[in-house]
């Protein structure tokens, strides 16, 4: 992994060319993963960002860790990581024992340079205009920032003065852009594409490996210059459902909600 707080090493879109693709929740979806890899690497992108929840809910964490890895250049940590790595908090039921039996996972012996990995990944990291982090510029961990969130102007105000121009995040699961001005646009209203203007904006990636707006395909983002393309992407659905009902401490509702995209 590059970066670090500060992204010395990694300045974004200086070339023309330059394309990078962002990723966020995947939540232990190797079968979501691995297509969305496959797509991205396939479009001739030069980076890959995972704006965190790499594990929980999902039956593959220590596969889907290996992977980012392997493949991002820059990785923020989410809640479901911080939950693995410490106490969870917070969290519903079903979750807290996802994340119980993720993280006996990784405690497994042979393992170590997973948690390692997991403990050293930033909360935030800002390059030039660009922020990235899972929730939210004023809470980056935990703070979920919603569509009808854009009814809230106290709130959106008080993200949007800690944003520099352009802020990338997942968390909600539900992809598209916020303006400035206090608009959601989902990505079938904007024809998956988003030019990148004077007003700050908030960029939700969607999430690869637990999708919650409807389509079960896994989504992403791809970035160029002066734009944002809204990705999906079809996955063997049914294979990572059959594993999770498979193994009794993630209910069988993580994989059924997955058929759905809900
Ligand atoms: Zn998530």
């Amino acid at each position: 992994m590059g970066g670090g707080s500060h992204g010395v090493s990694l300045c974004p879109l200086r070339r023309p060319g330059d394309l990078k693709a962002i990723i966020s929740d995947i939540h232990g979806n190797l079968e979501a993963l691995e297509s969305v890899l496959a797509d991205i690497h396939g479009r001739g992108v030069t980076e890959i960002y995972c704006l965190g929840d790499i594990v929980g809910y999902g039956p593959n964490p220590k596969e889907c860790i290996e992977l980012v890895q392997k493949n991002c250049q820059l990785v923020i940590l989410g809640n479901h990581d911080q939950g693995a790595l410490f106490d969870p908090e917070g969290f519903h039921a079903g979750a807290e024992r996802a994340i119980f039996w993720t993280r006996a996972q990784l405690e497994r012996r042979g393992n170590e340079h997973l948690m390692d990995f997991l403990g050293e990944i930033p909360r935030t990291v800002r390059q030039d205009d660009y922020l990235f982090v899972h929730g939210s510029a004023r809470n980056p961990i935990n703070e979920y920032v919603f569509p009808d969130d854009i009814y809230n102007q106290r709130k959106m105000e008080r993200i949007f003065v800690l944003v520099p121009k352009y802020c990338f995040q997942g968390h909600t699961h539900v992809p598209g852009v916020f303006t400035e001005g206090l608009k959601f646009f989902r990505p079938e209203e904007i024809g998956f594409k988003y030019d990148l203007g004077p007003e700050k904006l908030l960029v939700n990636v969607g999430s690869v490996g637990q999708p919650r707006n409807g389509d079960p395909r896994s989504s992403y983002v791809l970035l160029e210059q002066g734009r944002v393309v809204f990705q999906r992407v079809a996955y063997d659905v049914e294979k990572t459902r059959q594993k999770i009902h498979a193994i009794p401490e993630l209910d069988n509702y993580l994989g059924d909600r997955l058929l759905e995209g809900r």
